[in-house]
């Protein structure tokens, strides 16, 4: 038993750390549809939805200071629009990443 619980210890220190989840830019065509269907910020359609998703993406760069103020009210971190990105960006990472910024 003793070596057991050595073994498994052994084993967790050698373990990585998991990575730092990020949002995929590069992957994102900011269609909006992550935020067009979050059930708590409600867009009325999904222009308004694609304009918020292009605020976050350039405020989160530091290229506009115009705020995504429907996310950063509303959005509630549940990541349900990560898993409905069909290109896995990764939209929840973005939207957390901008509340930090705001602390
Ligand atoms: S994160 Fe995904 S669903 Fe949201 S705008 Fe980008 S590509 Fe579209
Ligand atoms: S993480 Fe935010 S934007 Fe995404 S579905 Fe949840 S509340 Fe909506």
């Amino acid at each position: 038993m003793k070596r057991l619980t050595e073994e498994i210890k052994k084993a967790q220190e050698s373990m990585e750390p998991p990575p730092e989840p990020i949002f995929y830019y590069e992957a994102c065509n900011g269609c909006g549809s992550c935020l067009f269907i979050c059930e708590s910020i409600k867009f009325d359609d999904v222009d308004e939805a694609r304009e918020e998703m292009d605020r976050a993406i350039k405020y989160s760069l530091g290229n506009s200071e115009e705020k995504p103020l429907r996310i950063l009210n509303d959005c509630v971190l549940c990541g349900i629009c990560s898993d409905y990105c069909s290109r896995l960006a990764e939209p929840v990472v973005l939207f957390k990443k901008i509340k930090d910024q705001e602390i």
